[in-house]
């Protein structure tokens, strides 16, 4: 299995005049070369909105999509090359799957199943939080870099939280970084003609501890996993930089992933200016989906005749696509169905 492609921020012309207000749709690189620290923010306006308000989910969906969307923004945009990450969950809460699809260098796409009246009694019962909404399933991590390459697909378990939490489970388990995850998602609503529009924000911060001595990576809270019983795992004493670019970390609020006011330079700067950040020039990601005709063409050729044929309603084939509800029609013939 190849490893993923990992690109750290190259020794770009850092951004020297920090912008005073939040770009939106952007992702900041930044460095904290004495802590070791790599990372990301992440913050999202008018794209999210592109995709939250364009499914039309229930708000606490949308909210635990939108966390999805930021998280796999944050970590697609750190392939190398030319392809895709994709995260998918799959579990058995209310919210049975999510996908969020990001092709490199800068599209997203996303949806989600659920069970509408599921949902519904969990925000009645008060226990629509996103670990709840989930249940317990797993969330897949694929990267596919081209028909080229390995894809490669890490697993890691949902067992009744959130997203960060599975975050830092899959980093640590999947490729051994220490890694710190911080995810918000509001939803705000603003006058508009014909009533008040739905707005939402979002934000995230990823730090990563890449040491150049790898030996430096250990960390405490790895559980025994397999570990024969009996067998005491002995205490692994967490690098210092690491504990304090962590505990940093921790100070993240969600307000300032979210105030259009605190710009991703400044929540930067405030984190970690005794050390010295250095910030990478933003990069803009955009709410696109890739689908096309031609390709749900081909999609349609690969399956079975008898499916085929059974997908012909009132003389054509009608496909929609989950992501973006694009419709596509087709008569038969074009895909080799017989016409009813
Ligand atoms: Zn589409």
């Amino acid at each position: 299995m190849a490893e993923p492609n990992i690109e750290l921020p190259q020794s770009d012309i850092p951004t020297r005049s920090p912008s005073a207000t939040t770009a939106d749709d952007t992702i900041t690189p930044f460095e904290v070369a004495p802590l070791d620290l790599r990372g990301r923010v992440v913050r999202l306006g008018a794209g999210l909105n592109d995709i939250l308000n364009g499914h039309d989910y229930p708000s606490a969906v949308s909210r635990l999509l939108g966390e999805a969307i930021v998280l796999t923004v944050m970590l697609g945009s750190a392939l190398k090359i030319e392809g895709r990450l994709i995260l998918q969950t799959q579990a058995d809460g209310p919210v049975r799957m999510l996908v969020v699809d990001f092709t490199a260098p800068d599209q997203v796409r996303a949806c989600a199943r659920f069970d509408k009246k599921r949902v519904e009694e969990a925000v009645a019962a008060g226990k629509a939080d996103p670990g709840a909404l989930l249940g317990n399933g797993h969330l897949a991590m694929t990267i596919d870099q081209g028909p080229d390459m390995n894809r490669y697909q890490g697993l890691v378990a949902l067992t009744g939280e959130g997203l960060e939490a599975a975050a830092h489970e899959y980093f640590l388990r999947s490729e051994q970084i220490p890694t710190r995850v911080r995810l918000a998602v509001a939803e705000e609503f603003i006058a508009a003609e014909g009533g008040p529009r739905r707005n939402w924000r979002a934000g995230g911060i990823m730090a990563q501890f890449l040491p150049h001595a790898p030996e430096r990576m250990k960390v405490a809270d790895l559980p025994p996993g397999d570990a024969p019983e009996g067998v005491v795992p002995h205490a692994v004493a967490e690098d210092e930089a690491w504990v304090e670019g962590r505990a940093l970390m921790e100070t993240v609020e969600d307000i300032e992933l979210l105030d259009p006011a605190v710009s991703s330079e400044r929540l930067l700067y405030r984190l970690f200016h005794e050390r010295g950040v250095r910030v990478f020039k933003p990069v803009a990601v955009k709410a696109k989906c890739s689908c096309s005709r031609e390709n749900v063409e081909s999609m349609l050729k690969s399956f079975s005749q008898d499916d085929r044929d059974h997908m012909v309603e009132d003389g054509k084939i009608t496909v929609t696509c989950e992501f973006c509800s694009a419709s596509y029609q087709f008569a038969p013939a074009e895909v080799g169905a017989k016409a009813n």
